[in-house]
């Protein structure tokens, strides 16, 4: 089968590889949709360490259970499915309470094992849901990465209760569907804040309100003024940069609060003490999501509430992955999400 393999160097090919074997409790899924997304470009450029090497890449998909190994009672062949991006170890006490972005004992696919780049994957079938029938599997491919850690940051960080005046900083893949989210959860006015005008435009058909430019000298003010009131009461930052920290801090209101969702490896500053405690800011990092709050996503897109429809800004055959990582690298068309398809375009060929 056809696979795209991360090599050291580091080097990215798209090789035939022998299909992998499944054992006791793991299911096999032939991938339909992966999604490419700035982790997997961390590693194919090497700012990541990867353990495990030659690895395929990827961590976001969604596909059709063609094997299931002996032991799996929940999972049968041609079942539609989404995955998990890691194991967990499922015994420590983040695991045991749910979440799943936090156990210290995680294998992350596409790293620490092989990953959704392929035709082919094999899983445990601990790390599979299943994909309703009404949504496509790219948008499948997308749910356990870029929506949920979303839901995560807005819903339980920052416990968006509606009549919110909120900014969201970074508005690229989760930053854009944070946006999505925070609309769809009764925000009153909410402040896209990005560099890129493309960014900016995809943020408002979002449903942003008003839109700033992040590397405009007065993008404080800014905020400020297109939040109205005193500020954004939340700040949400997924731009992952130090400037952009510092910039959420100094732009949320008296009493508010700052989510960081993005990664990455600056050390922002919290600037004076007086002014940090005497405005009373809360800064909260966010970082992945519990199972019931995936399959709370998967119900509002099933549903219909949250849509999912412009969430794709681009799909490429599996042979295409090195152009996919280019695009992304380069933001080419100012990508939410690209999507690879492994085997053809199965949403648009109306396969179940
Ligand atoms: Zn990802
Ligand atoms: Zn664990």
């Amino acid at each position: 089968m056809r696979a795209v393999r991360l090599y050291a160097g580091p080097e990215v090919r798209v090789e035939d590889v022998p299909e992998p074997t499944l054992g006791a409790g793991e299911i096999r899924v032939a991938v339909q949709a992966a999604g490419v997304c700035g982790t997997d470009l961390h590693a194919a450029h090497g700012r990541l360490p990867v353990a495990t090497l030659p690895v395929t890449m990827g961590h976001e998909g969604a596909g059709i259970v063609d094997a299931v190994g002996a032991g799996v009672g929940d999972f049968a062949v041609g079942d539609r499915v989404l995955l998990l991006p890691s194991e967990t170890c499922g015994a420590c006490p983040v695991c045991a309470a749910g979440h799943l972005g936090l156990c210290p004992g995680a294998r992350i696919f596409g790293m620490a094992r092989d990953g959704t780049f392929a035709e082919k994957i094999v899983v445990p079938a601990s790390c599979a849901l299943p994909l309703p029938a009404g949504i496509p599997f790219a948008h499948g491919a997308i749910l356990a990465d870029a929506v949920a850690t979303a839901y995560h940051a807005v819903a339980t960080r920052a416990a968006v209760a509606g009549g919110e005046r909120i900014a969201v900083i970074g508005c690229g893949g989760v930053g854009y569907h944070a946006i999505l989210l925070a609309r769809l959860l009764g925000a009153r006015t909410i402040v896209a804040v990005d560099a890129s005008p493309g960014a900016l435009r995809r943020a408002a058909a979002a449903g942003a309100d008003a839109t700033v430019d992040a590397a405009a000298d007065d993008a404080r003010k800014a905020i400020r003024r297109a939040a109205g009131g005193d500020g954004p009461e939340l700040v949400i930052e997924y731009a992952g940069r130090k400037a952009s920290v510092e910039l959420a801090i100094a732009a949320v209101a008296r009493g508010g609060r700052v989510i960081v969702g993005g990664v990455g490896m600056e050390s922002p500053t919290l600037g004076p003490l007086v002014s940090f405690v005497g405005r009373e800011i809360a800064v909260l990092g966010s970082m992945g999501y519990t199972r019931a709050e995936l399959a709370r996503v998967v119900d509002l897109t099933a549903s219909g509430a949250l849509d999912l429809g412009a969430s794709i800004t681009a799909r490429y055959a599996l042979e295409r992955a090195p152009a996919a990582l280019a695009d992304l690298a380069e933001r080419c068309g100012d990508p939410v999400r690209l999507a690879l398809l492994p085997g053809g375009d199965p949403d648009a060929g109306g396969m179940p």
